[in-house]
């Protein structure tokens, strides 16, 4: 039995772990969830998994709640909980599905502590990839990428020589402006950003998705876990969502990783540890794919993408500014604060104004965080800035 600890059990990916968790219940065993506002989940799994020993909560009201249906759990409050549930020893897997840049610590612990990790927080790598690889290595972890188009090209690079890759290729369904023309942006509404056209995700990815950042975290993302220079790195819009990502070798042959749009599938192939289990996800139907496009994605028109780039190549603190200024952007965007066409503009400026921090270490990175969320803070409130 493979004991699985899930932190930010309460979202998308959260709970579809738990569907993949049910449906190999002789496999894996549960044994630690965090959550953050919805304890009533918690309270849920609490009472149907009794292998459930250790519970981090948001704070002291929620972990009375949690004493009273099960007074011999572990429960551990606020961030600092999540530290400690991130190191429990007994832990086989940790599935890190927590959103944002609060998920890095807690990856890092785990890491520091030996265990292995499923990473659906993106942006751990995004901000942190030198070190978090450079641990990787000291403590001879595994880590493994919940992500469709990571997940695909892991499946892609199976058996193969690293020095014959020659491109990845990450796909994107482009999200839902793929149509819309700039200046058509500045009215888009937090509804219409809110509608995939092919993922069921959170709230903030799916932001993400339709400003294509998180393309762009995804490109860094890449760029750490299989260890690729950023010119290698292609993406390719493709609307359907059929082909989660491809890699292209030196000759001539491109591998491709096809399905239907359900992450129950990458979870899964993380969870058993890079093998299959059996599942009763549909069966891609060839005979109905009608056609599959693939557009090259105008930089222009989705300059957090270029921007994406330009901070992964020049690295060091610049990558976490990109994700901060995003994370608050989408914060004040979703609050109904800012248009939609703002988020890049606030990113652009961020990084504009960044004085660059050469291979910072964590508490560097944790202050570039503070320092970028207070810049963009101000963005709104003062005129400084030309944004008002
Ligand atoms: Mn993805």
């Amino acid at each position: 039995m493979k004991k699985i600890t899930i932190l930010g059990v309460s979202g998308s990916i959260g709970r579809q772990c738990i569907e993949v968790i049910d449906e190999h219940i002789n496999q894996f065993e549960l044994i630690g969830i965090s959550v953050h506002n919805q304890i009533e989940y918690a309270l849920e799994l609490i009472k149907k998994y009794p292998s459930i020993k250790f519970v981090a909560v948001k704070d002291e009201k929620d972990a009375k709640k949690v004493q009273t249906i099960n007074d011999k759990l572990n429960i551990f409050i606020g961030n600092e909980g999540l530290k400690e549930l991130a190191s429990i020893k007994e832990t086989d897997l940790l599935v890190n599905s927590l959103v944002g840049f609060i998920g890095l610590v807690p990856t890092m612990t785990a890491i520091q502590n030996k265990i292995d990790i499923a990473l659906a927080n993106k942006e751990t790598l995004v901000v942190a990839g030198h070190l978090i690889k450079q641990e990787v290595k000291k403590y001879g972890v595994k880590l493994l990428p919940i992500d469709s188009e990571h997940s695909a090209i892991m499946q892609c690079l199976n058996g193969e020589n690293h020095k014959d890759i020659k491109n990845l290729i990450i796909t994107a369904s482009g999200g839902p402006f793929l149509n819309k023309k700039k200046e058509e942006l500045k009215d888009v509404t937090l509804k219409q950003a809110l509608k995939h056209p092919n993922w069921s995700m959170g709230a903030k990815i799916t932001i993400d998705s339709s400003t294509l950042v998180n393309k762009g975290l995804e490109v860094i993302e890449a760029h750490w876990l299989f260890d690729i220079p950023y010119e290698q790195i292609k993406v390719l819009i493709h609307p359907q969502s059929i082909i989660h990502s491809m890699v292209e070798y030196i000759d001539g042959s491109v591998i491709a990783q096809l399905g239907i749009p359900s992450m129950k599938i990458p979870i899964a192939y993380a969870l058993a540890g890079k093998t299959r289990l059996k599942s009763d996800a549909s069966l891609l139907d060839f005979k109905k794919l009608r056609n599959l496009e693939f557009i090259k994605p105008d930089l222009e028109r989705f300059r957090t993408l270029k921007l994406a780039y330009e901070a992964g190549k020049i690295g060091h603190s610049l990558p976490t500014v990109y994700n901060s200024a995003n994370e608050m952007a989408v914060k004040y965007f979703m609050e109904g604060k800012i248009r939609f066409d703002q988020i890049e503009q606030f990113i652009e400026k961020a990084m504009e104004l960044h004085q660059l921090i050469k291979n910072p270490n964590l508490e560097e990175l944790l202050e570039v965080d503070k320092q970028t969320r207070n810049l963009v803070s101000a963005f709104i409130k003062e005129d400084l800035y030309g944004f008002n």
